[in-house]
């Protein structure tokens, strides 16, 4: 595993991800417009907007789940063409599956979901240790709350070691202190993996909190409106003046109410 400071600036700004002129329709939507940018090696990345604007599509393009009418995803310079293990994608419905343990969820998203070798029962111990999840390795989802449902996802989706972690909205179904929780946790192991991070969300505070770099889109079509880079250090104060100017400052730009949502 590439281990890296977790400094933007130490980081090499080199492009990971190139979207490029970017369109999806589905029959009269227009979900993705012309959508344009790039994200560096080891950036974390958030992609905020109201609800509509074409988030989940471009995760998904981005993760080779859905292919684009127009335009290209570069991912390390060639194009994506499909799924493929250099890149994680955690969903905001958790998607594991009922009738697997911890383990077996986890299991599931190295490369050989049924070898049972050495290296790979190790590997399997590496996730649940880095997600907090000891002691629960043989519980089934329904035995979870959601804040480890979540950490399950998230283990399962680092499993292969993947370059890029896409991540659509996944703390939406957790209470509040879950999520300062999985923030601190989420932010430990990018610091630790040096991933690249596409992380979706229409939660403002939570980008400004997160994020290197928030993208801002708007709706119908979905298009990328501005960026912000948030030029804070992690663990970030979100009373803070600086914080608190960010989140105002897309929250203008968005031009949503003062509830912080989108
Ligand atoms: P967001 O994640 O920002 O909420 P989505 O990417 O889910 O936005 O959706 C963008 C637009 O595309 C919305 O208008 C949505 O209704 C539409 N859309 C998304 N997926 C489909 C689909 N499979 N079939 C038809 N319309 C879709």
């Amino acid at each position: 595993m590439a281990l890296s400071s977790g400094s933007s600036t130490s980081r090499e700004a080199r492009e990971k991800i190139t979207i490029q002129n970017v369109s999806r329709s589905y029959e009269s939507t227009q979900a993705l417009a012309d959508v344009s940018f790039s994200v560096a090696e080891g950036e974390f990345c958030c992609v905020v907007g109201p609800s509509g604007c074409g988030k989940t599509t471009l995760l998904r393009a981005i993760a080779g789940l859905d292919e684009p009418d127009g335009g290209s995803i570069l991912v390390g310079g060639d194009p994506v063409t499909g799924p493929g293990l250099d890149r994680g994608m955690v969903f905001q419905e958790y998607a594991l599956f009922p009738w697997r343990t911890v383990r077996g969820n986890i299991r599931f998203g190295l490369d050989r979901p049924a070898c049972d070798c050495p290296d790979c029962e190790a590997r399997v111990r590496e996730l649940i240790d880095l997600v907090g999840l000891d002691g629960f390795e043989d519980a089934y989802p329904k035995e979870l709350s959601g804040g480890m449902k979540q950490r399950v996802g998230i283990a399962r989706a680092l499993a292969p070691d993947p370059e890029i972690l896409l991540m659509d909205e996944p703390f939406g179904s957790v209470d509040a202190r879950t999520r300062d929780r999985l923030h601190a946790e989420l932010l430990d192991i990018w610091t630790q993996t040096g991933q690249t991070v596409v992380f979706v969300t229409h939660d403002i505070d939570e980008a400004v909190t997160l994020a290197d770099r928030v993208v801002v889109m708007d709706t119908d079509p979905g298009t990328v409106q501005s960026t912000f880079s948030i030029g804070l250090e992690h663990p970030r104060e979100r009373t803070s003046r600086e914080f608190v100017d960010y989140v105002a400052q897309i929250r203008d730009e968005l031009g949503s109410p003062a509830n912080n949502s989108v």
